[in-house]
C-alpha cells in the first residue's frame, strides 16, 4: 500500500498510476493499493477503472456530514471507489494531536461506511529505546478493541510503523519488525485466535525495493505501507514484485 502523503500533482498521479498497472497485473496474488491526496481521488478512480489496484484515503473524519470545515467523510470516499482508509498515521497523531480515542472513532466511522480501516500503530524512538514498544502498540490496539470489539479486526488491516523508521531511511530489521508483528498477533489471539490469524499486518517505515523481500519473508509480515518509495514507480514496482 502506497501512502503518497502530501505529494503529487495531476501529471504525477497519471504517470504513477499508469506505470503501476503492469506490475500490479503481473502479480495478481499481491493486493496493491495507493492512497493519493483527497483532491486526486476522482482522477485516480477514473484511471483505475478495471485495474487490480485499489484506492485508499489517508484520513477520515468521524462525522458523516455537517458543519466540519475542511473534513472528508467515509461515505464521501465510497463515492470515489475508495476501499481503504488510513487511521492513526503517526503524522496525524503527532501533527494533528489525534488521540487513541479519536483514532478509534475514525476506525469505526470507516467501517460503518463499508471501508476497510488501516490502523497505524507504532512507537517513537524514545519509547523504542526505553523498551516500551509492546506496551505502546498494545495500548493503541486496546483503544480500538474497546470501542469497536475484537471482531472488527476481521475487516481491518494493521500497519506497524515505528515512528523512528518513517521517512528516516532507517528500516527496522526484518527480525525486529517480525518480533513486534508476532507480539501484535499474539495480543489479538488472546482475544480471538481466528481474527488474529486472518488479520493482515503491514510493516511501514522506509521500506524500499531492496528491503521488501527480507521483510516479506517473515512469518507475520503480510505486506508494507510505503511512503517515500511509493512515489517512485520503479521502487514501488520492486516492492510489488517482492510480495
Ligand atoms: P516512509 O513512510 O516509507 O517514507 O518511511 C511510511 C509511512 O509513513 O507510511
Amino acid at each position: 500500500m502506497g501512502n503518497w502523503k502530501l505529494n503529487g500533482n495531476k501529471a504525477m498521479v497519471a504517470q504513477l498510476i499508469t506505470a503501476l498497472q503492469a506490475p500490479a497485473t503481473q502479480h495478481p496474488n499481491v493486493a496493491v493499493a495507493v492512497c493519493p491526496p483527497v483532491l486526486f481521488l476522482g482522477q485516480a478512480q477514473a484511471l483505475l477503472t478495471d485495474s487490480p489496484i485499489a484506492l485508499g484515503a489517508q484520513d477520515v473524519d468521524i462525522h458523516d456530514q455537517g458543519a466540519f470545515t475542511g473534513e472528508n467523510s467515509a461515505h464521501m470516499y465510497t463515492e470515489f471507489g475508495v476501499q481503504y482508509v488510513l487511521v492513526g498515521h503517526s503524522e496525524r497523531r503527532t501533527l494533528h494531536g489525534e488521540s487513541d480515542a479519536m483514532v478509534a472513532a475514525k476506525f469505526r466511522a470507516a467501517q460503518d461506511a463499508g471501508l476497510t480501516p488501516v490502523l497505524c500503530i507504532g512507537e517513537t524512538l524514545a519509547q523504542f529505546e526505553a523498551g516500551e514498544t509492546q506496551a505502546v502498540v498494545e495500548r493503541q490496539l486496546h483503544e480500538v478493541i474497546a470501542h469497536c470489539g475484537i471482531e472488527s479486526f476481521a475487516n481491518a488491516v494493521i500497519a506497524y510503523e515505528p515512528v523512528w523508521a518513517i521517512g528516516t531511511g532507517k528500516t527496522a530489521t526484518p527480525e525486529i519488525a517480525q518480533g513486534v508483528h508476532a507480539a501484535i498477533r499474539a495480543f489479538l489471539a488472546n482475544l480471538d485466535a481466528k481474527v488474529a490469524d486472518g488479520v493482515q499486518i503491514l510493516y511501514g517505515g522506509s521500506v524500499k525495493g531492496s528491503s521488501a523481500a527480507g521483510l516479506f519473508a517473515m512469518a507475520d509480515i503480510d505486506g508494507a505501507l510505503v511512503g517515500g518509495a511509493a512515489l517512485q514507480a520503479d521502487e514501488f514496482a520492486a516492492i510489488i514484485s517482492a510480495g
